[in-house]
C-alpha cells in the first residue's frame, strides 16, 4: 500500500473526473491518492462528446493535446426532425467554436481520453483493486476501509466514484438514483459503410417524436467512423448490468418511422449495446467537513446535453484552485467554497439535460460551452463556508 499522510487528498475512483482532479491538485502543490476499485485500466466504454468548455478545461490540464490525436473535430451540430429530415437548427464547430470559445468540440473514444489522463499522474500513487466499502471522517482526516480488507487514512477526501458513490453513501445516507424509463443504444460502424447520409462530419441530432427518442450521431477516430446513440422509452429495466449488448433488429425496430438518412445509419450496425439511463436530483450540498464529491458522484446526469464528463473536468479544475495553497487545517471551508462556486452550474445542466430540449432549434450555447473553469472566479463564501 503506497504511503498516505494526514497531509493527503484521497480520491476515491479513477475515472474521467477523478483522474482529472489528481492531476489539477497535485498541480496545486498537494500530494495525492486515487484509490480505484477496478484492477487495472481496461478499454472499456463508447464514446464521448467534449464540447469546448471541457476541451478548455482538459487543455489547461495539458492532456488536450495528446486527445487530439485520436479525436475527430464535428464541424456543424445540427438539429433535424425525425421524420421530414428538416433541419431545425445548425451551429458552426471546429474553427468557429475555436475562435468564438479557445477551444474546440472534439469526440474521442473514452478509453483514449482516459489513457490520456492516466499518463499525466504517476502510476505509483494509483492504487488499484481498492473498492471503498467503509468511509469515516473525523476532526482530522478521514479513514477508508477496502474490500480486500487493507485501510488507509487521508487528510481529506474526494468522491469521484461516479453515481453509485460510496463516498456520497457516507456523506449522505443511501439513496438508490432512479431509473429514467429510458435506455440508450450505442453502435460504432465504419464511415465507409455508410451510404446516402448527409452531413457525416457533423454532429447531428435527430429529434424524435418524444422527448425520450432521439438518434445522435458523430464522428469518430478522426472521422474514420460513425458512432450511433440511440435512446427511447421503456417501461423498465430487469437486468442487473446497466450496460448489456442488444440486438440490431431491435434497434432498427425502435426507429422505423425515422428518416431514411436515420435509419441508414442504423442499417450499417452489426453490434450494439443497450444502457439503462439512471439519474439523480440535484444535491443541495456536496460536501461535508473535509469530503467532497465530483463528477456523477455529486450530479449525474442525462446525457442530453453531452456534459456529464465536462462537468467532472470543471469540478476537477475548480476544485483545485479553491485548493491551492490551503493548508489541511483549512480544507473544509475550502471544500465548501469549491461546492458552492459549482452548484448552481451543475444544477442547472442537471436539470436541462433531464428536460432534453438543448439547441432543439437554436439558441444561445455560450452559458455552457463558453465557461472557462481555469479562469471563473473563485467562491469568496467563507461566511458560507463555515456556517
Ligand atoms: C450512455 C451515456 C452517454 C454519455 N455521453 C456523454 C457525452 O457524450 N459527453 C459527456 O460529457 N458525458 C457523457 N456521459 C456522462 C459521462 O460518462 C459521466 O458523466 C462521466 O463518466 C462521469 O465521470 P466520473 O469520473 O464522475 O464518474 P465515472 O466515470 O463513473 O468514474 C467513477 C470511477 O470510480 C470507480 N469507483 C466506483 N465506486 C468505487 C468504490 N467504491 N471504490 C473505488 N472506486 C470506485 C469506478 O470504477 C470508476 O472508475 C454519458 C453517460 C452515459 C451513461
Amino acid at each position: 500500500m503506497t504511503k498516505t499522510r494526514e497531509s493527503t487528498i484521497g480520491i476515491v475512483g479513477a475515472g474521467i473526473g477523478g483522474l482529472a482532479a489528481a492531476i489539477a491538485l497535485t498541480r496545486a502543490g498537494h500530494d495525492v491518492v486515487l484509490f480505484e476499485q477496478a484492477k487495472q485500466f481496461a478499454r472499456v466504454g463508447a464514446d464521448i462528446n467534449l464540447t469546448p468548455n471541457a476541451v478548455r478545461a482538459l487543455d489547461g490540464l495539458g492532456a488536450g493535446e495528446v486527445a487530439r490525436v485520436t479525436a475527430a473535430r464535428p464541424t456543424h451540430r445540427i438539429s433535424r426532425s425525425y421524420d421530414t429530415g428538416e433541419e431545425t437548427s445548425r451551429l458552426e464547430m471546429a474553427e468557429t467554436a475555436e475562435r468564438k470559445y479557445g477551444a474546440p468540440q472534439l469526440t474521442i473514444h473514452r478509453a483514449d481520453l482516459l489513457a490520456a489522463l492516466a499518463d499525466m499522474f504517476p502510476a505509483e500513487r494509483v492504487m488499484l483493486g481498492k473498492r471503498a466499502t467503509a468511509i469515516a471522517a473525523g476532526e482530522t482526516g478521514v479513514n477508508l476501509a477496502f474490500e480486500d480488507g487493507s485501510s488507509a487514512r487521508v487528510g481529506a477526501l474526494i468522491g469521484a466514484d461516479g453515481i453509485h458513490s460510496a463516498v456520497r453513501t457516507a456523506m449522505f445516507g443511501a439513496e438508490s438514483p432512479r431509473f429514467t424509463g429510458i435506455v440508450a443504444y450505442r453502435a460504432v460502424v465504419p464511415a465507409e459503410r455508410v451510404q446516402g447520409v448527409s452531413n457525416l462530419g457533423a454532429f447531428t441530432k435527430w429529434w424524435g417524436p418524444n422527448p425520450q427518442s432521439q438518434i445522435v450521431t458523430f464522428p469518430l477516430n478522426r472521422g474514420r467512423d460513425i458512432f450511433i446513440f440511440a435512446t427511447t422509452p421503456q417501461g423498465s429495466w430487469q437486468l442487473e448490468s446497466w450496460t448489456a449488448p442488444g440486438s440490431v433488429d431491435e434497434l432498427r425496430a425502435q426507429y422505423v418511422a425515422y428518416h431514411p438518412e436515420a435509419r441508414a445509419l442504423l442499417d450499417a450496425c452489426d453490434t450494439v449495446l443497450k444502457t439503462a439511463l439512471y439519474e439523480r436530483d440535484p444535491m443541495p450540498a456536496w460536501s461535508a467537513g473535509r469530503m467532497a464529491l465530483l463528477g456523477d458522484a455529486a450530479h449525474p446526469m442525462l446525457p442530453f446535453m453531452a456534459q456529464g464528463a465536462g462537468m467532472a473536468i470543471e469540478d476537477a479544475v475548480v476544485l483545485a484552485r479553491h485548493l491551492e495553497g490551503v493548508p489541511m487545517s483549512d480544507v473544509a471551508a475550502a471544500l465548501r467554497r469549491y461546492e458552492r462556486a459549482r452548484i448552481e452550474r451543475t444544477s442547472q445542466i442537471q436539470l436541462g439535460s433531464r428536460g432534453n430540449n438543448w439547441l432543439r432549434e437554436g439558441g444561445n450555447a455560450d452559458w455552457v460551452y463558453g465557461y472557462d473553469a481555469w479562469a471563473v472566479p473563485l467562491s469568496a463564501a467563507a461566511e458560507e463556508a463555515i456556517a
